[in-house]
């Protein structure tokens, strides 16, 4: 759970060597495919071509020499940053000891540690402090990061004054995307330690969730001065290339979203994209039960500068890795293409930020899927129930982790066999189990022991009644 690459890259229409396949039957080769106000366009040798949306099939993505079609999609609430250097207690100190043991924590023992620290006594105190900092590390271990903040917050009560329960609480505010909270504690710890390496690196993240960039490239560039450090440099050229990048870019922000765009996008259409997106908070917010904290940023993108900053090819559409990149060359308003990517992309957010960014990607990308209105098709229905009636279904398993580097055919298996999934759930029992399921993640379980805990479904029982639900819906 530490360094969490997360997510798999969203496609968009943007095309390689492919084939719109018409209602009529007829193929017809073309390449850069888009869509766009209800038609279908392509390249040809002859020229671009231009169909009306109705009466297109489908389009084939031929992928050979394509490449993946996943990239990695890190959420800025799962920077790879390990947590910052604990307390002093060993695991052989009596008070470590007294708390957790036998794979547990003993509630017993840290209340009594607590009541007696609250009589005074400062080596009373220094127990306490302690004790809840053995019970959150115990906690942090298990994935529990509401627990583990429960614990630093008591810790910190017990001490005010000390700089590693400062950075420990900043830092699980950081994990939950509350960047707002975790700057407060950081500036309270840089009073009481300036020089320190770890107020400068944390502080640079919370600047960057805030969309300050050129702050955190300077917290950055400072914690690299104080003690050099792998995980602050790569952090570092990344805000470095964005801050680069967007320093002519405008801003348009609403209540939810800090909206960046490059000066030859138009006004109107960044207007329109922060209108679009509020509505979709709203019912993205209703949908997951859940409010993030900050605004979301969005970056409006040429597709020149979406290439290089996400050095995704060219048929991937938008992304998010915690700040919502979108390529919009040539788009001068929200078309329906557009409308759903934002969507997709806003339902990444929510899921990371609701669980900390401990989702599995199957379930990640089949509920953005069904969040921005998609559905699975008769064909895909047909191809998956194919591949289970022939043992040959995905294992969700194999799903959970990246999905870079998978080729592009089981790529697209993956992504509609997970959105499959997440309508065959939604359809067994209520819409509330994935708001339970994500809750369930929030508390650092695996993906797998949540569906057991809310769904009573081990990962094979979900397959089955994935391929029950496609054939009873899809083909009767
Ligand atoms: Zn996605």
């Amino acid at each position: 759970m530490a360094a969490a690459f997360v997510l798999a890259a969203c496609l968009a229409g943007a095309g390689h060597a492919d084939t719109i396949v018409l209602k009529n039957g007829r193929r017809i080769a073309v390449s850069n495919v888009t869509r766009e106000a209800g038609k279908v366009n392509g390249d040809t040798p002859a020229g671009r071509l231009s169909l009306p949306e109705s009466i297109v099939a489908r389009v084939e993505k031929d992928d050979a020499g394509a490449g993946p079609v996943t990239t990695t999609n890190l959420a800025a609430a799962d920077l790879p940053i390990a947590p910052p250097p604990a307390g002093a207690a060993s695991d052989s100190d009596p008070a470590v000891r007294a708390v957790v043991h036998d794979g547990a924590i003993d509630q017993e023992a840290l209340a009594r540690f607590d009541s007696q620290a609250s009589s005074g006594s400062a080596e009373a105190v220094a127990r306490a402090v302690v004790a809840e900092s053995a019970a959150g590390q115990f906690a942090f271990g298990r994935g529990d990061i509401e627990q583990a903040l429960g614990h630093a917050e008591r810790a910190l009560s017990f001490a005010p004054d000390q700089v590693t329960l400062l950075l420990n609480l900043a830092y699980l505010h950081l994990r939950r995307s509350e960047y707002s909270v975790a700057s407060e504690l950081l500036d309270r710890a840089r009073r009481l330690a300036p020089e320190s390496p770890d107020v400068a690196k944390l502080s640079g993240w919370a600047d960057y969730g805030l969309n300050r960039l050129p702050q955190a490239v300077e917290e950055w560039k400072r914690a690299q001065q104080l003690r050099p450090d792998p995980e602050v440099a790569s952090a570092l050229a990344r805000a470095e290339m964005d801050d680069q990048v967007e320093t002519n870019f405008e801003e348009g922000v609403s209540a939810h979203f800090v909206l960046r765009y490059d000066g030859s996008a138009a006004p109107d259409l960044a207007r329109a994209v922060l209108d679009e997106l509020e509505n979709d908070f709203e019912s993205m917010a209703y949908m997951f039960d859940y409010t993030p904290a900050e605004p979301i940023a969005v970056i409006l993108y040429t597709n020149r500068d979406f290439a290089d900053i996400t050095r995704a090819p060219a048929w991937v559409g938008a992304i998010n890795d915690g700040r919502i990149r979108v390529p919009v060359q040539g788009v001068l308003t929200v078309t329906p293409q557009l409308a759903s990517d934002l969507r997709h992309e806003l339902a990444h957010s929510f899921i990371s930020q609701k669980t900390h960014g401990n989702c599995a990607i199957w379930l990640h990308e089949g509920m953005a899927q069904w969040a921005e209105g998609k559905r699975s098709s008769r064909e895909d229905a047909a191809l998956l129930i194919d591949l289970y009636d022939h043992h040959d279904d995905p294992s969700l398993a194999a799903l959970e982790k990246s999905w870079m580097g998978m080729p592009a055919d089981i790529a697209r298996v993956a992504y509609s066999w997970s959105l499959a999934t997440v309508e065959a759930i939604v359809d067994a029992g209520a819409p509330m189990d994935l708001d339970l399921l994500l809750d369930a993640l929030a508390t650092g379980s695996s993906t797998e022991a949540a569906a057991l805990s809310v769904l009573h479904a081990n990962y094979t029982d979900l397959n089955r009644s994935t391929a029950d639900y496609l054939r009873r819906t899809y083909l009767h």
